[in-house]
């Protein structure tokens, strides 16, 4: 057994970064500034999109785009229900209509398949999830948006660095970004927007600090113009400048990262081969790079012989932290109050929800962390 804890995952912070974090301590400017600046411009230069916006979460980023596309009641939003809850939890506070449509029962994504029959006359817009690193296949997801004029805004929390036929996510359309500690890359907490739409964009920069007609700083001003006055209500949810060095950081390691855990992923796909019990996702077939930001299983109990959280307390028992992404939200206990839908209603989403279990997946693990992982995954199981 592993004498130490291995957590489902950690963030991965070098020595450069902490003194690069440590000197904007001692600049004198710890908030938006120059640090922000450069990584919302590295950031839209990795993806190839047209400009980004950083700001303190993904969640953050989604209120506003859906405050700036007015989003509010009456109106119908298309989304997964396995997904984490942030963007369903805003749609409920706008007074916006969530509707869950359902997932591949392999890769965990929604398509046009299961997101066409769902459009009404209400539908206000479209919020596909990438998920686990992998791309939803936009292509036919487009076409069928664009045919009805219904925006698409991707969920991209999963998938910094991901690519779907041969372009980054990010470099066409719009797509939000997170950078919570979990994520492929981390400042703490943070987020991206990244869009091709200018307008949105810079309904976007505004929105983000106090609906000023401008950023939350100006670099010819050093600072931000005192004269600037309310173009209409906005928030607060800029992002410091202590994050943001340590995002750059991230960023310039990203690819790195993202080949250690596709080793790591490679090695767990191999090793579980044989492992009847464990059902690993199955990534969709088209072009695409996977980012494997998750390495999420499907415990299949009748063969295992226990429940999911056995199983976790098992593995928990020989030091080997797991995660569950995600619980549908729709069966999360807010939700099935106020928007009760009959079991059954999303089949591969609930078949999943009860299933899905995330393995120890972080780049600083080594291919050893993995076959410990998969030994006790067996002691557990025999
Ligand atoms: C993490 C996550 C978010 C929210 O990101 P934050 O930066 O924590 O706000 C949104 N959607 C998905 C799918 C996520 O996994």
């Amino acid at each position: 057994m592993r004498s130490q804890f291995l957590p489902f995952s950690k963030p991965s912070i070098s020595e450069a970064e902490i003194e690069a974090v440590a000197e904007v301590l001692r600049s004198g400017w710890i908030t938006t500034g120059a640090k922000t600046a450069a990584f919302e411009q590295a950031f839209a230069g990795y993806c190839q999109a047209q400009d980004a916006v950083a700001l303190n979460s993904a969640t953050a980023s989604m209120h506003l785009v859906l405050v700036a596309m007015g989003i509010g009641p009456g109106d119908e939003v298309i989304t997964p229900s396995l997904t984490w809850v942030s963007t369903v939890n805003l749609l409920r506070l706008l007074g916006a209509t969530p509707v869950f449509a359902d997932i591949d029962r392999d890769s965990l994504m929604v398509s046009r398949q299961t997101v066409e029959p769902l459009l009404s006359e209400r539908t206000r817009l479209i919020i596909p999830v990438h998920f686990a690193g992998a791309a939803v296949d936009l292509e036919p997801l487009r076409q069928m948006a664009a045919a009805r004029h219904i925006p698409l805004i991707e969920d991209a929390a999963h998938a910094a660095g991901t690519e779907y036929q041969g372009k980054k996510i990010g470099q066409q359309g719009t797509a939000i970004f997170s950078f919570h500690p979990i994520k492929n890359m981390t400042c703490g907490e943070g987020g991206m927007f990244c869009s091709d739409d200018v307008d949105l964009l810079e309904h976007i920069r505004r929105l983000k600090f106090h609906g000023l007609g401008m950023d939350a700083f100006d670099r010819t001003m050093q600072g931000r113009s005192p004269q600037a006055e309310v173009q209409e209500p906005g928030f607060k949810y800029n992002l410091t400048d202590m994050a943001a060095a340590l995002g750059l950081g991230q960023l310039s390691r990203l690819d790195a990262f993202i080949e250690k855990r596709t080793a790591l992923a490679e090695r767990y796909l191999a090793l579980l081969a044989d492992v009847p019990e464990i059902l690993p996702l199955i990534p969709p077939t088209y072009p695409m790079r996977h980012s494997w930001h998750l390495f999420a299983v499907r415990l299949d109990s009748q063969k295992a012989g226990m429940g999911r959280e056995q199983f976790m307390a098992e593995l928990k028992k020989r030091n080997i932290g797991t995660g569950i992404h995600f619980k549908a939200v729709h069966q999360q206990r807010y939700y099935q109050e106020c928007l009760p839908l009959p079991a059954g209603t999303l089949p591969n989403t609930e078949w999943n929800s009860e299933r899905l279990c995330s393995l120890p997946l972080f780049p600083d693990m080594e291919l050893d962390d993995v076959d410990d992982v998969v030994r006790a995954i067996k002691e557990v199981l025999a």
